[in-house]
């Protein structure tokens, strides 16, 4: 997509502190991170949402919960929040598919 934030991450052309790649995910830390450890596990393909991946590709939207237990592990957290917030509503603010990675402190819950 030619007006997406992650799209542009995930092609280079924005820049991305990125940590971790597979064949169908790339993996970045958030510009405002919420945890010492935020990570967004992006499809490297455009889907707007968590359903519309699981959906369309469900080998990746697998592929991204895999790699963000990889990236939990590679920065030493056995215990991890993921997220995937869907709908303005819910917190969404870039509609490319995001698995939000938090580990780092303890987490609360109900999240806010
Ligand atoms: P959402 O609110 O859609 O669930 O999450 C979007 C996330 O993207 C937010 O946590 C926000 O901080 C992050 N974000 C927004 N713009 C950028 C950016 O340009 N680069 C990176 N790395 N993260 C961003």
């Amino acid at each position: 997509m030619s007006d997406c934030l992650f799209c542009k991450i995930v092609a280079g052309e924005v820049p991305g502190d990125v940590v971790h790649v597979t064949e169908g995910t790339v993996a970045f830390r958030d510009v405002a991170p919420q945890a010492p450890t935020h990570v967004l596990v992006v499809p490297r393909t455009h889907y707007a949402n968590a359903a519309e991946l699981a959906a369309g590709d469900p080998a990746v939207m697998s592929e991204l919960v895999t790699a963000a237990a990889a990236v939990a592990a590679a920065e030493g957290h056995d215990d991890y929040r993921l997220v995937l917030n869907t709908g303005e509503g819910a917190g969404q603010s870039v509609f490319h598919t995001h698995l939000h990675v938090l580990a780092g402190r303890p987490m609360t819950w109900p999240p806010g």
